[in-house]
C-alpha cells in the first residue's frame, strides 16, 4: 500500500499500530455511513417463563448488515460506536425501533410481552435520557412496564450519582431495569441495594457448565436465592441444553434465554413465533 503512495519513505515503516489506527478510522467512517444509510437491523431473541414455557419477553440485539462485509456482530462495532459518540444516535434508533416493534406485537398479541433493550453508559449519562425514553414511549404507545432496560455493572461504577437519579426517574415512570451479564463484573451486592434493579441476568459463562461443574451450579443457585430474597427476578442467559432448562427450573430461576429456546430472529420470524407457538421448550420439535 505504501508503495503506491510514491516516494515518501517513512510510509514504508508503517507499524502494526499505524495499520490498526488506519483500520480503526476506516471502520469508524464505515460506521458513520452505515448509520446514514440505515444498514442496521434489530434481531429479537425470545425469553421464556421457565414454568410455563411461554414467551414473556424479547431482547433486541443489533446487527450491522454491510453490503460488502455481511452481517457484523455488535461486539465488533459497539465499542467503536461508544468511543466515537455514534452510540448516542445509534442507541436512540435502537430504542425507537424496538419500542415501535414491541408496541405492534402487543397490539396483535393477546399476551403482552416485554422488550429488553441494552443500554450504553453514554446513553445513561445524557442529562435528558429519561425524557427521551418517555417521549419514545408516548410516540410508540408502549406501556412503560413493557420496557426493560438492560444495564451492566461497569456502567454503574462511574457517575453513580447522576446515573442513580436517572434510573430512579425511569423506575418511577414504570420502566423495568435489569442487570445484564451478572457475575462477570464486580458482582457487588451493593448494586442491587443501591440501584432500583428488578431483574438479574445470570451470565452465560455460569450457565454453560451448570450440569457438569458443581461450582457453577452452586454459584447459580446462590445468586438465584440471593436475588429472590431481595425480591428480584432472575433470568438465565445462554441456555443451550435440555439439562440447563431442567436444572434452572429445579432451582426456581424465573426466566430463560438461549439457543436451546431460540436464536435471535428477524422481526418477521418472531411475529410468526408469537402468533403460532407460545410454548417453546415443552416440545423439542418446536425449537428454532
Ligand atoms: P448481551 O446483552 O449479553 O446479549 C446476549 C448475547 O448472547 C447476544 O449476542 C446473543 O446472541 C448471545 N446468545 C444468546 N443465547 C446464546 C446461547 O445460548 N449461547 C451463546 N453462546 N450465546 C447466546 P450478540 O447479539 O452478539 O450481542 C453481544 C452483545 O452486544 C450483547 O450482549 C450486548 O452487550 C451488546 N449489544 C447488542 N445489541 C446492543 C444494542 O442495541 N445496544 C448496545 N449498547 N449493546 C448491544
Ligand atoms: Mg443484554
Ligand atoms: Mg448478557
Ligand atoms: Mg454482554
Amino acid at each position: 500500500r505504501a508503495k503506491k503512495r510514491g516516494k515518501s519513505c517513512y510510509q514504508f515503516f508503517t507499524t502494526d499500530i499505524n495499520t490498526a489506527a488506519t483500520e480503526q478510522l476506516a471502520l469508524e467512517n464505515l460506521l458513520r455511513e452505515a448509520l446514514a444509510r440505515k444498514e442496521f437491523q434489530l434481531y429479537y431473541q425470545p425469553i421464556i417463563d421457565l414454568e410455563s414455557g411461554a414467551i414473556v419477553s424479547v431482547e433486541a440485539l443489533i446487527r450491522w448488515l454491510d453490503p460488502q462485509l455481511g452481517l457484523i456482530s455488535p461486539d465488533t462495532f459497539i465499542p467503536l460506536a461508544e468511543e466515537t459518540g455514534l452510540i448516542l444516535p445509534l442507541g436512540e434508533w435502537v430504542l425507537l425501533t424496538a419500542c415501535t416493534q414491541a408496541s405492534i406485537w402487543n397490539q396483535c398479541n393477546p399476551y403482552p410481552i416485554r422488550i429488553a433493550i441494552n443500554l450504553s453508559a453514554h446513553q445513561l449519562e445524557q442529562a435528558d435520557f429519561s425524557e427521551r425514553v418517555s417521549k419514545i414511549l408516548k410516540k410508540t404507545a408502549l406501556l412503560p412496564h413493557h420496557l426493560e432496560l438492560e444495564l451492566t455493572e461497569s456502567m454503574l461504577i462511574n457517575r453513580m450519582e447522576s446515573s442513580l437519579k436517572t434510573l430512579n426517574t425511569l423506575k418511577k415512570m414504570g420502566c423495568r431495569l435489569s442487570l445484564d451479564d451478572f457475575g462477570t463484573g464486580y458482582s457487588s451486592l451493593a448494586y442491587l441495594k443501591r440501584f432500583p434493579i428488578d431483574t438479574v441476568k445470570i451470565d452465560r459463562s455460569f450457565v454453560q457448565d451448570i450440569s457438569i461443574d458443581p461450582d457453577d451450579a452452586a454459584i447459580t443457585t446462590a445468586v438465584t436465592t440471593m436475588a429472590h430474597s431481595l425480591k428480584r427476578k432472575v433470568i438465565a442467559e445462554g441456555v443451550e441444553t435440555r439439562e440447563h432448562v431442567d436444572f434452572l427450573n429445579k432451582i426456581n430461576v424465573d426466566e430463560a434465554q438461549g439457543y436451546f429456546i431460540s436464536h435471535p430472529l428477524p422481526a418477521s420470524d418472531l411475529s410468526q413465533l408469537l402468533k403460532e407457538r407460545r410454548y417453546l421448550y415443552h416440545d423439542d420439535s418446536l425449537r428454532f
